[in-house]
């Protein structure tokens, strides 16, 4: 077999896997010395102001800690919003998802009982998003419309005059518009701008320290949106998990007193990324394989060879015959995609795409 002896190698998860700040470590070194009570449901109250003052110069708008929710990472702020948004047992609330997406979105708004209504793009024009055909689909049984830019896994940004347009529309149409920005620090072509820029209390925009500072693992996202929204959302965390946990609130607290540092280790890992997009893109260009073209964000979208008749197909004999692992496009919304990270080593980067390349020979 072809596989044998090799490593498996995965790109499966969107996770990078560049150094955090390394601040940090001494943050998080010191925690021992404190005896950690709860925090405050919705975040520790000075880590919301920082986070507010460093949104309100990056964007110009004037936020302060009421705007802002600390969750536990960006899925839980994301959960929790859909949670306010969504009144429980009633019937046909619909959320308006756009296509391709990320996974999470149809099952969160399955499990709490809405109607995924789904608007499709198209990859003849690198998933541009149609703002009119959001405003058509937008019913009085819309509760919310989710849009996600850098996008994951379309790996597109959407520009400036869309965004303001999707604003304007979000208060036109008195819906809340979540702004999926995760992944904010991934921009390689220098367009990226913030729902915020525009923000009126339909604004909604979540944000992580999974994606901003790779630490995935340590639970913390922050959203900032409107103060009566995000007090119903406090209520509702408070239940959950009261706040997320005390020692990354308190190290991220120390990291966003300090903003220079922050951004200049931003731009730095922007850099690194975007070295491993352009390495992606050229060994897919070289080996002919077809690719939606990334602007941001660390997933690229790649089409399967017309020989496979879906993209689970294609994945699982991938990894059986050559260790590679990626994500079938069907989690996104497209079967004749798959998904694959690209915030993982050069190396690994340029063995996976030689592997990947054998089937399109
Ligand atoms: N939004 C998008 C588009 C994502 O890809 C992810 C993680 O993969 C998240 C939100 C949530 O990330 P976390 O909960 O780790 O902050």
């Amino acid at each position: 077999m072809a596989a044998q002896g090799k490593k498996v190698l995965g790109f499966t998860l969107t996770s990078p896997e560049f150094e955090p700040p390394a601040q940090l470590k001494k943050y998080a070194a010191s925690a021992y010395k404190y005896s950690f009570p709860y925090l405050p449901a919705g975040g520790d109250f000075q880590l919301r102001q920082r986070i507010a003052d460093f949104y309100s110069r990056s964007w110009g708008k004037k936020f302060n800690q009421d705007n802002v929710f600390v969750g536990a990472g960006g899925k839980e702020v994301i959960f929790v919003l859909l949670s306010t948004l969504l009144e429980q047992g009633k019937q046909g609330q619909e959320v308006i998802i756009v296509s391709p997406y990320w996974a999470t979105y149809p099952k969160v708004v399955d499990i709490l009982g809405g109607k995924k209504v789904f608007i499709r793009t198209s990859d003849k024009n690198n998933f541009a998003l149609d703002v009119d055909k959001i405003e058509k689909a937008i019913t009085k049984k819309t509760k919310t419309v989710i849009i996600n830019t850098p996008g994951n896994p379309s790996g597109q940004i959407i520009p400036e005059d869309k965004i303001r347009k999707l604003a304007f529309l979000a208060k036109k149409k008195d819906v809340i518009i979540l702004f999926d920005e995760v992944y904010e620090a991934y921009d390689y072509e220098g367009l990226f701008v913030s729902a915020l820029k525009h923000f009126n209390k339909n604004v909604f925009c979540v944000f992580s320290a999974s994606k901003s500072f790779s630490l995935c693992g340590w639970r913390v996202g922050w959203g900032i949106g409107d103060k009566e929204l995000v007090k119903k959302m406090i209520n509702i965390q408070s239940e959950i998990t009261t706040s997320p946990n005390a020692i990354s609130q308190l190290a991220l607290k120390e990291l966003f007193s300090k903003p220079k540092q922050i951004q200049e280790y931003l731009v730095s890992i922007n850099k690194k990324a975007k070295m491993r997009r352009n390495l992606a893109v050229r060994l897919f260009k070289k080996n002919k394989v077809d690719f939606v073209y990334i602007q941001g964000g660390i997933a690229i979208f790649v089409k399967i060879p017309d020989s496979f008749k879906n993209a689970f197909s294609f994945a699982e004999k991938l990894l059986e015959e050559q260790k590679v692992s990626v994500a079938p496009g069907e989690f996104f919304g497209w079967k004749n995609y798959f998904r694959m990270n690209l915030a993982s080593s050069p190396k690994n980067i340029r063995e996976g795409i030689k592997r990947i390349a054998n089937y399109y020979k």
